[in-house]
């Protein structure tokens, strides 16, 4: 007989697999085989572990143990020492074991951590996103029911907009106040689109909600369909994440199929269908306008504004345009009520943020936590404190479009008035921790080649300013730079910031001008001394000083 003592979980999320997830399960089901433990130990697969950056990851049961990243080299110790012998192998423990009881997935309950609080990825690691059934189980479509039997549209927006949640693309736009704009502008057909066309370099956070809980945005689209009066939704997708494209496919087709989306909802007079689209790798199409224009078959270039798409959107009609993560809060807000969701996070930035956590730290990956949390408690408490003890120099935050702060602002709160008041943007949540040895002139570089490249070239001051900006720096990280570039490359920023068409263009230059503001005297080191303090500017010397001769 079966007396199943332990189980082991291998993740199989699209990046577990690119790693090898598949050969590590199999080494799995030979070792323990080999072991004679195939009556005692179960194998399976957790499709999404939602927390962790290091893939595949493996986690066994009981003792909650994470082993991250594994490799068909690691398996035979894991199964030796910790199935057979019953020791944990500390050396191939993952930083984060202690966020298992989160997973909740096996222990059937969802934990939390002393400060992560799980809104938007609360089913992400505990549900399969290939189910509706498990979907269900988990509160699922308990706010559509709710807004289609007991509130009418208008109610729906009330609550929106009483909850205070704010758009989670980057600009923060008060998500009822854009609902009711939609609903009241005269115009029919109306749309929903879901902008999930996340591009913005170090963001993946509405990949995790696309892949780990797909029927989340499918509900929170058919409510907003309801508040604003439209009967069609597109969800465009990023080109790039394949899985999340056809898991969202999947949510449509089963929502269609238990009458969860489709004609007549739950026997209403209100109907509503939604159509995934894949983009085609074009990072602009994350403007909601160049989105618009791809979406209507035409190249991918934002349109002027206004009129903005609220009166003017896809095919010309009245378009509500929502980024993942906002969706992603929409249902629980409707379930918990307006005045629940006010108490997370700060007065005038209600509810969680999503942040990916990347660069220097001792941990990367996704977390997710009320809004107000400083950027040192996210190093210390998420990233695990800094790699090899090195000291913190800055952080993007944002990804390549946001602001640079320095150390001396880790402690302002992360919300979206304090962060603007300290002159910081908020952005896509990316948190890019670089150390003391990063160099800004190189830094600016990468970002301005990345905008180099991603202007669309529509209109001059962004098409000719990522190019000079992208040429001027590069001058100066090859000790070719002189004081007067500085002057020049404010005055095209600045330009660039007043008159670009779009947000591209006006965000291209934001680090650039926050190093020179911050770190302009390590900016003028390259020029003046010809010296890149950090050592990272190859062409430069590293230090004023002469090596000692031996
Ligand atoms: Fe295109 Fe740049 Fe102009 Fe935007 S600002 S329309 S990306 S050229």
């Amino acid at each position: 007989m079966k007396v199943i003592r332990s189980m082991v979980l291998v993740s199989v999320d699209e990046t577990s697999l690119a790693r090898g997830a598949q050969d590590v399960f199999r080494a799995f089901l030979d070792e323990i085989e080999k072991f004679g433990l195939s009556d005692q130990i179960a194998v399976t697969t957790i499709l999404d572990p939602g927390v962790h950056g290091d893939t595949p990851l493996v986690i066994v049961y009981p003792d909650s143990a994470v082993y991250a990243p594994v490799t068909v080299a690691d398996v035979h110790t894991i199964v030796e020492e910790h199935l057979y012998k019953g020791n944990i192998v500390p050396s191939l423990l993952a930083m984060m074991h202690e966020l298992v009881p989160e997973i909740g997935w096996m222990r059937g309950r969802r934990g939390a951590l002393p400060v992560q609080k799980r809104i938007v990825l609360e089913r992400v690691g505990v549900v399969n996103p290939e189910s509706i059934e498990d979907y269900i189980l988990y509160d699922g479509y308990q706010a559509l029911a709710k807004a289609l039997t007991h509130m009418k549209p208008a109610e729906v927006i009330s609550q929106v907009e009483k909850s205070g949640l704010q758009g989670r693309g980057g600009a923060g736009f008060p998500t009822g106040r854009k609902w009711s704009f939609v609903a009241n502008t005269p115009g029919f057909p109306k749309y929903v689109i879901c902008n999930a066309d996340e591009s913005e370099p170090g963001t993946f956070k509405d990949r995790l909600v696309l892949e780990g809980d797909p029927f989340s945005i499918i509900e929170a689209m058919t409510i907003a369909g309801y508040a604003i009066n439209a009967h069609e939704g597109y969800i465009y997708i990023r080109g790039e994440y394949p899985l999340a494209y056809k898991r969202i496919e999947n949510a449509v087709h089963q929502a269609e199929a238990h009458g969860l989306l489709g004609d007549h909802l739950f026997g209403t007079d209100f109907s509503f269908h939604i159509h995934p689209h894949a983009g085609a790798g074009a990072y602009i199409c994350g403007e909601e306008t160049a989105l618009i224009e791809s979406l209507e078959g035409k190249r991918g270039m934002p349109r002027a504004r206004p009129p903005y798409p609220t009166t003017y959107g896809l095919f010309g009609k009245p378009t509500v345009v929502n980024n993942v993560e906002t969706l992603a809060n929409i249902p629980p807000i409707l379930r918990n009520g307006a005045v629940w969701y006010r108490e997370i996070g700060s007065p005038k930035s209600t509810g969680t943020k999503v942040y990916t956590i990347l660069g220097n730290v001792n941990f990367t990956g996704a977390i997710e936590v009320p809004m107000g949390i400083t950027i040192r408690e996210v190093i210390d408490i998420y990233g695990k404190g800094m790699k090899n003890g090195k000291k913190l120099k800055l952080v993007q935050s944002g990804g390549s479009s946001g602001s640079i702060a320095p150390a001396s602002l880790q402690d302002v709160p992360m919300d979206f008035d304090s962060f603007r008041n300290a002159g910081v943007s908020l952005g896509s949540g990316a948190l890019l921790v670089c150390n003391e040895d990063t160099c800004v002139v190189d830094l600016a570089r990468v970002i301005l080649r990345f905008f180099r490249n991603e202007s669309c070239g529509k209109c001059t001051p962004c098409r000719i300013g990522t190019l000079q900006l992208y040429e001027i720096v590069s001058r100066i990280a090859e000790g070719q730079g002189t004081l007067a570039d500085l002057d020049a490359m404010v005055r095209i920023s600045e330009a660039m910031s007043e008159v670009s068409n779009c947000g591209l263009g006006q965000t291209a230059p934001t680090a650039l001008l926050d190093i020179l503001k911050y770190f302009r005297a390590e900016v003028e080191t390259h020029i003046v001394d010809h010296v890149c303090p950090t050592g990272v500017c190859t062409a430069l010397k590293h230090s004023l000083v002469s090596a000692p001769v031996e």
